[in-house]
């Protein structure tokens, strides 16, 4: 299977099947904006779900949070987006194409005579490189100025920040400890591309959490392998999974170190989660901004200081991408061939398919009460057209792990046959046992 071609593979899966489509296709599509289908919509609310589970239920010491999307614009000052957040980029003045000025299908250096537009090729017409803020901006209000401007949240960390001792006294914590918030983060990127890789409207998940500073290191070192662990417990390909560590130029201005846990994808290495050590930056930054006192007293020695913060920051749509691309695989079975999505059956869509084998006999009628008592539990998708082996073949596309058929021997002795999905293996489960054999095995 060519490298190049697995993409589009995917991406025509993801359409046909109901996992991601374009935003807007009827009117040519947005650009780098994408809806979640019917299939979409729950594996990501699968990832989501399982993240907040072992990050926030799972744990005594990290707190859940749910921050509007919306903040007061200074917080953007304090946080170095409103100066910082930028990339350099370059126009065409003839083509009028945009390049990041670091493009390296541009030849020679922009704004200078010999610098080549690597799209219509001409001389010289390429500009000086200039910033360009990556936060998408809007007013608030009936008055459209620049005192009305707020902007649209390009990470969800700052909400965390800004309610840190709301969180800490509410919940009477104490430090270390952590809070997480699942949220969409929107970015006016420049080079999206790569279908749900780069977008400009995008969920986050991440986790933020404080210690002593002194602490920083040790925590930091827990949190890089845990999240690395969480990954491979999905099911990832272990090979297809790598640190790679910031080296100092590479360093974003508010980290002393940075991880990000990379991901063999199909263009390369690319990073899906990064875990910062953002030491007291933030909440200094804010605590002036704001006026506001945010520091933390120990309550049992009295001593004040503004928390180090070790942060772990997710891409839900990367992380989607990363399990579609981990999970494709093409087979070759008895002479036909199949195209299965090996999730993970805790994150599939689709947790069970249910056939009748032929659609008379008593089989419907024991199959549609079958379907009606699994789906108040868990996924389940009934489908009585076409060929068993073609019922089989839509629902490994789907990653769906199980499938069960009603069959003649059902109407005798009330067993069905419950199908795996990457074995293929049959095996006969008494009718009344097949919500907990299926439940055993997609357990999280
Ligand atoms: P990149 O260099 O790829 O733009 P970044 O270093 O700016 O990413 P962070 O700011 O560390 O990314 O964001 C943390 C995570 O959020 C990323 O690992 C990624 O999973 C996700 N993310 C960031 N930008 C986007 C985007 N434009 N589209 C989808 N996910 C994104």
């Amino acid at each position: 299977m060519g490298e190049a071609s697995l993409m589009d593979k995917i991406v025509s899966l993801a359409k046909r099947r109901g996992f991601v489509f374009q935003s807007s296709e009827i009117y040519g599509g947005l650009g780098s904006v994408w809806d979640y289908g019917p299939l979409g919509v729950e594996l990501k609310k699968n990832l989501k779900d399982r993240w907040w589970r072992s990050m926030v239920r799972g744990r005594e010491d990290v707190e859940g949070l749910d921050a509007a999307i919306l903040m007061a614009p200074e917080g953007w000052v304090a946080s170095g987006h409103v100066s910082g957040f930028t990339d350099p980029l370059v126009d065409c003045k003839s083509c009028k194409n945009r390049f990041r000025s670091d493009d390296p299908s541009i030849k020679g250096e922009p704004g200078e005579p010999d610098a080549r537009c690597p799209v219509c090729g001409n001389k010289g017409t390429l500009t000086a490189p200039r910033m360009f803020n990556l936060m998408f901006k809007t007013f608030m209000g009936p008055v459209e100025d620049d005192t009305s401007q707020v902007y649209l949240r390009p990470e969800t960390a700052q909400g965390i920040y800004v309610n840190y001792l709301n969180v800490m006294q509410s919940s009477r914590q104490k430090i270390p400890f952590g809070i997480a918030q699942v949220g969409k983060a929107f970015r006016n990127e420049i080079t999206p591309g790569n279908f749900i890789f780069r977008t400009r409207e995008f969920e986050q998940m991440e986790m933020q959490y404080f210690v002593r500073p002194g602490d920083d290191e040790e925590w930091f070192q827990y949190w890089k392998e845990q999240r690395m662990n969480w990954h491979a417990a999905l099911g990832i390909r272990k090979e297809r999974l790598r640190f790679h560590e910031h080296t100092s130029d590479e360093l974003p201005h508010y980290a002393k170190a940075a991880f990000d846990i990379e991901y063999e994808f199909p263009f390369g290495w690319q990073e899906f989660e990064g875990i910062h050590n953002r030491t007291d930056f933030d909440l200094t930054r804010h605590a002036k901004h704001s006026g506001k006192k945010l520091e933390y007293r120990d309550p049992k020695t009295n001593e004040r200081f503004v928390p180090y913060i070790v942060e772990t920051s997710l891409g839900a749509d990367r992380l989607a991408l990363v399990v579609l691309v981990d999970a494709y695989r093409e087979e070759e079975l008895e002479g036909a061939s199949r195209v299965v999505l090996g999730l993970d059956p805790s994150i599939a869509p689709t947790k069970v398919g249910i056939f009748p084998l032929v659609n008379k006999d008593g089989m419907p009628e024991i199959a549609r009460k079958l379907f009606s008592e699994v789906r108040g539990r868990m996924t389940c998708f009934y489908d009585d057209s076409g060929s068993i082996g073609r019922r089989y073949r839509r629902q490994d596309e789907a990653g769906t792990p199980f499938c069960i058929t009603v069959d003649g021997q059902s109407t005798e002795d009330s067993t069905v046959t419950v199908r795996d999905r990457d074995t293929l293996r049959q095996e006969r489960v008494d009718i009344g046992r097949v919500i907990d054999y299926v439940g055993e095995r997609i357990e999280t």
